[in-house]
């Protein structure tokens, strides 16, 4: 939906209350996004990612969440947008990033299990030069080993150069970091970019599934897809599955892994680290209880 029009035959824009409402809501996000950082008001939640044969969680995405001082909690389909026009975003993820790199050594510290998390990185991330200097020197000042952190790269960001990305991958992979392409099928992808490209994961997006078990051609696309990128070592994450019959038609694709309510929301660290640390199906479900938003 369009929010300005203009009139056939009128050289003027149609403004009304509620596009001045927003350019008020999103200055007043912009402009609170400082003191959110330094209040700690971002907060990190984990959804974990399932390998639909064994049923077991192998990794986790870190899903950022704005609780503001008055208890609110906003999502990030609502800040995000404006921190990119605001090119606020890089402080954001790097914020995230290292909130994940402190819990993972925290976890190792106390001798306890710690499985792969992967982070999101905005696209405006390609702008800054220093982007994989600085998260290889977060990495190695918590000193993770390799194989724990992953970057989601969404699959906008290949279209503005995907050179670069190419290069960045291999950089990433050099200081031990994992690299995935995210939201694949969201824009205008091409199964053409692996050639070239060596990342390790390939994530589809949920539009895929939305019609998975009805629609023949979705089937056949999907597992075109996971056939391919299979054949070129990568693994493949199916994004936003719902339903039990999703993930059987998943499972006979051979996808690798499952994330979605189907088995997990986004939980909160303390929840997530108790899931890690359980598996009686009572208690996860009391956890998810306990957890949702
Ligand atoms: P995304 O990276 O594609 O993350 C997956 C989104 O799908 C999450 O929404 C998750 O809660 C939702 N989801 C997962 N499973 C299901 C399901 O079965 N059904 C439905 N309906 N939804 C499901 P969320 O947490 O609201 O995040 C939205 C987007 O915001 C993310 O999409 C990502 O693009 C962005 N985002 C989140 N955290 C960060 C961050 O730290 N940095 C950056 N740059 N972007 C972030
Ligand atoms: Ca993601
Ligand atoms: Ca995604």
């Amino acid at each position: 939906q369009k929010t300005i029009k203009n009139a056939p035959g009128s050289n003027y824009a149609f403004y009304n209350e509620s596009i001045r409402e927003q350019m008020f809501r999103e200055i007043h996000i912009a402009d609170r996004m400082g003191s959110a950082l330094a209040a700690g008001e971002f907060i990190v939640y984990f959804q974990p990612k399932v390998s639909p044969y064994t049923g077991e969680i192998e990794a986790a995405e870190a899903l950022v969440r704005w609780k503001t001082s008055e208890g609110k909690m906003i999502m990030p389909g609502e800040f995000i947008p404006v921190f990119e026009k605001e090119h606020l975003i890089g402080r954001l993820d790097q914020y995230v990033f290292e909130c994940v790199c402190a819990w993972q050594r925290r976890l190792l510290d106390e001798g306890r299990m710690v499985l792969p998390v992967s982070v999101n990185v905005s696209r405006l991330q390609f702008c800054n030069a220093d982007f994989v200097e600085t998260y290889a020197a977060i990495k190695k000042r918590y000193q993770l080993p390799a194989g724990l952190l992953e970057i989601e790269f969404t699959e906008s960001v290949l279209y503005d150069n995907w050179e670069r990305l190419t290069s960045i991958v291999d950089e990433l992979h050099a200081a031990g970091f994992t690299c995935s392409i995210d939201d694949f099928g969201k824009g205008y992808s091409s199964l053409g970019m692996f050639k070239n490209l060596n990342v390790d994961v390939l994530k589809i997006d949920a539009l895929f599934f939305q019609q998975l078990e009805q629609e023949e051609k979705d089937q056949l696309l999907v597992n075109s897809i996971i056939q391919l990128v299979r054949q070129f070592g990568v693994k493949t994450v199916a994004e936003g599955i719902e339903t039990q019959k999703q993930v059987d038609m998943l499972k006979e694709m051979h996808c690798d892994f499952i994330q979605g309510y189907v088995y997990y929301k986004p939980l909160p660290q303390k929840g997530y680290e108790r899931l890690l640390l359980q598996s009686s199906p009572q208690t996860v479900k009391e956890i998810m209880e306990a957890c949702a938003i």
